[in-house]
Order: structure tokens, then C-alpha cells, then sequence
């Protein structure tokens, strides 16, 4: 239905709009658009595939469409946005899912109909089955993980990694043997395939619930080399290209949190990190907390030349960001200037505080990265600090012995004035104890980051 130059300079059309829109989500002001011009370049790349010749039947994938269409309209409207990363993580199985079936059915159609696929469609093919294997059941458990349907702390047991070796040369050998010997019978090839998802679940088990973003975004790029070996398969350039874009960038991804936590992906991958500590109200060095009230925090916030707000995960719970925005605004109209300090990994997930900043229509030149922000703490007549923990914990700089150490902090401990909105004294995803709430300059205004938000603007419009 499509000449063959004409397929390929749609493919090549859409694989720019990837290019394009992935560059423009660089920026939270042009991520928006980013986000279109790449959801085009989806729809074109769609359409193309369905004016292909080899297209069985269109009842099918009318059906496939409806129903995927709605689940995903659903999901886009229903997750809330502290449930992205289990989203996520789930999004990316279905990836390695569909790799899996489409690499899987390739081969057993070869199979069925007595043929032979050269060897080097055979191994793509293979390795195509295995990493879309990995992924999904990786993926599911890193979902159950943040969903605590699973508990989120490492499950590690003897022998582990001896098992997990075993169970790879296993796969290994399976699957060279599927790739090479031809007419292989299919009792080979299941259990190759089912050994390959029990290997996503083994290697995912050991990690805390706490890492799973790093998880779930190197699962990501995981789903994405198995679309582009998929692509290999099938001769589709254009899911070679976006498979690539997607392994690419998870990747990259990866490491970038890594390095914003001063930690190595092997010790993510490896480490078994994540037992939930709770500290109480003295340390455990004998210090204690001093606990605020709302009409003492409020003047000071209303009375303050600059107030710098560090805002972390818990801001996200309590889905605060339009309180924060109020209390933003108000503290300007009273002539203080306030500016937001980001940490490249508050929240759960690259960007977090970014997106929850901009859905509250906080002006993006308030958003200051860690770098630009650190130099102006001791400038500052109050640190907000609202439901953020670890990335202000300055014993990452001080504590060799601490998890954190050397993980890269913003300078809340410098400001003449520090005031944390929590709603106890639970540790943050690291699981440790943070001394900046023990702070002689630090005051804690307990309780729900909302509650207290709503109660501040309040009394600073009364101040
Ligand atoms: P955090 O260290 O996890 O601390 C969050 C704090 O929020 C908790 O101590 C909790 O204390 C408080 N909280 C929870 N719900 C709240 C609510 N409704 N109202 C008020 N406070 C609430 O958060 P963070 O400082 O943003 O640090 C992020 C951590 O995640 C870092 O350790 C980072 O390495 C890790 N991480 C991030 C990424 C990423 O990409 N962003 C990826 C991997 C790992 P209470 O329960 O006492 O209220």
C-alpha cells in the first residue's frame, strides 16, 4: 500500500521527531512541547507500519488500540504523581513484554513453517527473547516493590549470587544452542524463555525499594535494546532507532542518579541498600529537637529578606505545591524574595520537584539547581525546608561511615534560620538519622506538609 522509499522517509521523519522532542524535554519549558512533537512522531510512525503490506488483520489491531488507547487515557488521568515510578516501571515490562512475544513468535514462526534464520538473525532473535524477559519480570517486582504490594527492603538469602551465575550460564547455554543448532526442538526453547523471567525476578530481589528509580530506569533502557534487537529482527528501522533512543537514555539516566547520590551502579545493582531506620526526638548523640509553632514560623517567614524553600519528597505526598505557591506569593507581596533550591534527586524520580513545581505554575526562574543555589544559604534569613530529608543531611559531608557520604547536599545548614515541615521524625529513603534537625539553628514544625502550609499562609496574611 506504501512504496518502500516512501515507508523509510516516514520512518526517518519520525525517528527525527523522537530526536527532537527528546532534546526539547530538557527543559520544563519546552518539555511540554517535547512531549507532542514525540507523541507525533509515535502516531506517524503508527501509521506508516499500518500501510504495510504484511498487515494480517486490521479488526485485531483496531481491537488492540481501543482497549491499549483506553488503559492508557485511564492511567494518564488516574496515577497520582508520588505512583509514577511504579508506572513507569510497569509501562516499561509491557515494553519488554511485547519484545519478548514479537521476537518470540518470529522464531517460532521459522520454526513452524521448517525454515532457518542466518545466524546473525538467530542470535538477535535470542537475545531479543531474553532481555524482553528480564525486563518484564524485573519490572513487575520493581512495581510491587513501590506499589508495597512486596516489601520494599532487599530480599537476600546464600548463596545468591552463586545461584544467579548459574542461572545465567544456564540461559547462556540455552540460548546459544536455540541461536545456533537449527530445527532446535521447542523443549529447549521454553525453558530458555522461562529460566530468562525467573533471571528478572533474581536480579531484582536484592535491591531496596529505594533504588528502584535507578532500577527502573536502567530496566528502561533495558526495554529499549530489546525493542532495537526486535527491530533487527523484523526489519523495522524505525524501532531500531526509537529502541536505541530509549536504551540510550535510560542509560544515561542511570547515571545521572548514580553520580547525584555518589553511588556506583554496581553498588545500586548489588549493594542491598535500604533498612528503614527511625530516629526519635534526641540523636544519637544525646542531641535534641526544638519544635516550632505555626504563628512563630509565620513570622519569621513574613519577616524574612530571603527565604530559600528546599522541597523534598514529602512535598509530593502531601501534594503541598499549590499551598507552597500561596506561601510564595504572600511572602513576596510582604517584599521578601524566595527561591526554590532543587536537589538533582529530591523525590523518587529525576525532575520530581520540577514537574510538582510546575503544575502549581511556579515561575521557572524561581528554580534554582544545587550548584547555582549553595553559595546563597548563607545569605539567607530562613531555610523552608518541607518534607526533604536526605539531600539536606549534612552527613553526607561529614560522616565517612554514613550511607550518604559524599552524596552532594544543598547548604540548608548554612542559613541563619531552618525551619523543616515533617510529620515525625522518620528517616528519608536512605534510612538515617539527620543531624540538621538536631541543629541549634533548626526549629521542626511537625505535622502533615499541607496542613502546615495551609496553616502558614494563613497566619502570614495575618502578619
Ligand atoms: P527523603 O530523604 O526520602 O525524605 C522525605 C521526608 O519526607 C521523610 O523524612 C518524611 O518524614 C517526609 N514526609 C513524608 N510524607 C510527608 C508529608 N505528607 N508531609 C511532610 N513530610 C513528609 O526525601 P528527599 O530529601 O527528597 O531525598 C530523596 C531521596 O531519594 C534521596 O536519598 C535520593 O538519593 C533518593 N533517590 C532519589 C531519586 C530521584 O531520582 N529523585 C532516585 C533514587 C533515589 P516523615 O515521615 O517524618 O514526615
Amino acid at each position: 500500500m506504501i512504496v518502500p522509499w516512501l515507508e523509510r522517509l516516514l520512518y526517518l521523519v519520525a525517528a527525527v521527531l523522537f530526536i527532537t522532542g527528546l532534546k526539547r524535554l530538557q527543559s520544563p519549558e519546552t518539555a511540554r512541547r517535547g512531549n507532542q512533537i514525540s507523541a507525533l512522531g509515535m502516531l506517524l510512525a503508527m501509521v506508516v507500519t499500518l500501510l504495510d503490506d504484511g498487515i494480517v488483520s486490521y479488526g485485531a489491531i483496531a481491537a488492540g488500540l481501543l482497549v491499549g488507547g483506553a488503559l492508557g487515557l485511564w492511567l494518564a488521568r488516574a496515577v497520582k504523581m508520588t505512583a509514577m515510578p511504579q508506572t513507569v516501571a510497569m509501562l516499561n515490562g509491557l515494553g519488554g513484554g511485547s519484545s519478548l512475544l514479537v521476537a518470540s513468535t518470529e522464531f517460532l514462526n521459522l520454526e513452524r513453517r521448517g525454515l532457518t534464520a542466518t545466524l546473525d538473525v538467530a542470535i538477535t532473535t535470542q537475545v531479543g527473547v531474553l532481555i524482553g524477559a528480564v525486563t518484564l519480570t524485573g519490572s513487575l517486582i520493581a512495581f510491587l516493590k513501590l506499589q508495597e504490594v512486596m516489601s520494599g527492603r532487599p530480599i537476600t538469602f546464600a548463596g545468591q549470587k552463586t545461584v544467579n551465575a548459574l542461572l545465567f550460564a544456564a540461559i547462556l547455554g540455552l540460548g546459544m544452542w536455540v541461536a545456533i543448532v537449527p530445527g532446535v526442538p521447542l523443549a529447549v526453547f521454553f525453558p530458555f524463555v522461562a529460566l530468562a523471567l525467573v533471571l528478572g525476578v533474581m536480579l531484582v530481589i536484592p535491591i531496596g525499594g529505594a533504588d528502584m528509580p535507578v532500577v527502573i530506569s536502567l530496566l528502561n533502557s533495558y526495554s529499549g535494546i530489546a525493542a532495537a534487537m526486535t527491530g533487527f529482527v523484523i526489519g523495522n528501522e524505525v524501532l531500531v532507532i526509537s529502541g536505541a533512543l530509549v536504551g540510550s537514555s535510560g542509560i544515561i539516566l542511570s547515571q545521572i542518579m548514580c553520580k547525584a547520590m555518589n553511588r556506583s551502579l554496581t553498588n545500586v545493582l548489588f549493594g542491598a541498600f535500604g533498612a528503614t531506620v527511625t530516629a526519635g526526638p534526641k540523636s544519637a548523640t544525646g542531641l535534641t529537637v526544638r519544635s516550632t509553632s505555626v504563628e512563630d514560623a509565620a513570622v519569621q517567614l513574613a519577616y524574612a529578606q530571603q527565604v530559600i524553600i528546599v522541597p523534598g519528597y514529602g512535598l509530593a505526598v502531601a501534594q503541598a505545591q499549590h499551598q507552597v505557591r500561596e506561601l510564595m506569593e504572600l511572602i513576596e507581596k510582604k517584599g521578601g524574595v524566595v527561591k526554590f533550591a532543587i536537589h538533582p534527586v529530591a523525590g523518587r524520580m529525576p525532575g520530581h520537584m520540577n514537574v510538582l513545581l510546575a503544575e502549581a505554575n511556579i515561575p521557572y526562574d524561581k528554580l534554582f539547581d544545587m550548584d547555582d543555589v549553595n553559595g546563597e544559604f548563607e545569605r539567607t534569613d530562613v531555610a523552608l525546608v518541607i518534607g526533604a530529608n536526605d539531600v539536606v543531611n549534612p552527613a553526607a559531608r561529614t560522616d565517612p561511615s554514613s550511607p550518604i557520604f559524599g552524596m552532594p547536599i544543598l547548604n540548608a545548614e548554612h542559613a541563619k534560620r531552618i525551619i523543616v515541615l515533617k510529620r515525625g521524625m522518620s528517616a528519608g529513603f536512605a534510612g538515617i538519622e539527620n543531624e540538621l534537625f538536631y541543629d541549634q539553628k533548626t526549629q521542626m514544625l511537625f505535622g502533615d506538609a499541607k496542613g502546615s502550609l495551609s496553616k502558614l499562609v494563613a497566619e502570614v496574611k495575618q502578619a
